[in-house]
């Protein structure tokens, strides 16, 4: 039998993941990534446990997570170093979550695809898609295909090619990435090796192991934020509101940071038009709050490919049922972490009593911990009418 053909418009986590998992499913699948290499943006990134599965499940998880940290706890703690929130991971029945570089967790997206016979296409724009499957290329070349898969990231253009309405927010904050070398002189013993998460006013510093020698460092910020001053941190603005990491703020001076980012909310009307599915941040964009923008757009590629692999279904009523089974959980997770953005909206007088409590309250802790152990529901419409 002819192999059903998949074009996937992206080569970010969402789509590497999609085209990984629809080659194994026996699909014939060409990635097309418009820059001329495939690149990670951002320094480490936070794996939880819906993400780790969704990198075994297409053979990825070993090479990306191999020397990465895996913090015994993570902690939010007042500016000054007071802990209000403890949570214990990655031992025994406990939430797993693993930080790798991202660049190694893209080295194995790509491995992973290209051992599962994906043809990588880089430099390669995609100009638009339309719902019989016609991809368009440069210079008026157009391919056809039975699935396309669009993964272009928050900025997507190939949305407005199938006319999809959608709602577009973008928040007043954002984030700035720094990786530095780690040292043992930054913290003491026990916490360098802990997640730990501060807030003061508008600003959160977060502060992750991710190997042995990299640390790795988030900044968010209002965007006009006096503390964030072109292409690096104001160290002496940024120690005045975190003291208790004066010497982990002192080494980033002059450390270029890797990009500044605008926090984004996106949703969409549908997640697809005819034969064209969207994942990742070109369909639910999401505040990085809780760590998942990534482990969603894994997840919900791994769900897309199981649905539309059916030997029994047409293509059009596993998408309908892809959509319908996957995306209350996903927005869901979306829509805490976009919750979450009022985190930096009160004063540290309110928002650490309300964290304490919040870490007291088994529920409270646990609804967001959920949120990163939602796994893909692979069961298909025949199985639920069972
Ligand atoms: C500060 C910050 C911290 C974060 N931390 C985490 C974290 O710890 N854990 C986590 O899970 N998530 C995290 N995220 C979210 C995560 O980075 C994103 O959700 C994820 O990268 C989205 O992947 P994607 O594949 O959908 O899009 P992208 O990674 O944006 O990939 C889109 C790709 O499509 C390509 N492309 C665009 N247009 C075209 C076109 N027309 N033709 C061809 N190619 C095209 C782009 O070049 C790009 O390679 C964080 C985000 C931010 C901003």
């Amino acid at each position: 039998m002819t192999p059903r053909t998949a074009v996937v418009v992206g080569g970010g986590i969402g789509g590497l993941t999609a085209a990984g998992a629809l080659a194994r499913q026996g699909w014939q699948v060409r990635l097309r990534e418009r820059q001329p290499e495939i690149r990670a943006v951002g320094a480490g990134i936070y794996l939880w446990d819906n993400g780790l599965f969704a990198l075994e499940s297409i053979g990825a998880l070993a090479e990306a997570v191999e020397g990465a940290h895996k913090a015994p706890e993570m902690e939010m703690r007042t500016r000054s170093g007071r802990t209000l929130v403890r949570v214990k991971i990655n031992g025994a029945g406990q939430p797993r979550c693993v930080t790798p570089p991202r660049t190694q967790l893209m080295k194995a997206l790509v491995n992973a695809a290209t051992a599962a016979g994906v043809e990588i296409v880089t430099d390669s724009p995609v100009h638009a898609v339309r719902p019989d499957g016609d991809v368009h290329l440069d210079h008026g070349q157009i391919e056809s295909a039975d699935l396309v898969v669009v993964a272009d990231g928050v900025h997507s253009r190939l949305r407005d090619s199938v006319d999809l309405a959608y709602t577009r927010t973008r928040m007043s904050q954002g984030g700035a990435r720094i990786m530095i070398p780690r040292s043992a002189h930054y913290l003491s013993a026990a916490d360098g090796h802990k997640h730990l998460e501060s807030f003061h006013g508008s600003r959160r510093l977060l502060c992750t192991p991710c190997t042995p020698r990299d640390l790795y460092l988030a900044f968010t910020c209002d965007s006009d934020d006096p503390g964030i001053d072109g292409s690096h941190i104001d160290v002496a603005e940024w120690t005045r509101s975190f003291p208790a990491f004066a010497k982990v703020l002192a080494a980033t001076e002059g450390v270029p940071m890797i990009r500044w980012d605008t926090y984004e909310h996106v949703r969409l009307c549908s997640w697809s038009r005819g034969r064209v599915a969207f994942i990742g941040d070109a369909a639910h964009a999401q505040p990085p709050y809780l760590g998942q923008g990534g482990g969603t757009a894994m997840t919900n590629a791994i769900a897309l490919a199981t649905a539309v692999s059916r030997p029994t279904a047409s293509l059009f009523d596993a998408l309908a049922g892809w959509e319908c089974r996957t995306r209350p959980g996903i927005e869901r997770t979306q829509n805490t972490s976009y919750r979450m953005r009022l985190l930096n909206r009160v004063p540290d007088v309110v928002r650490d009593p309300l964290i304490r409590l919040a870490g007291l309250l088994p529920s409270t802790a646990n609804s967001q911990l959920a949120a990163t152990r939602i796994r893909p529901n692979l069961t298909t419409d025949d199985e639920d009418a069972k």
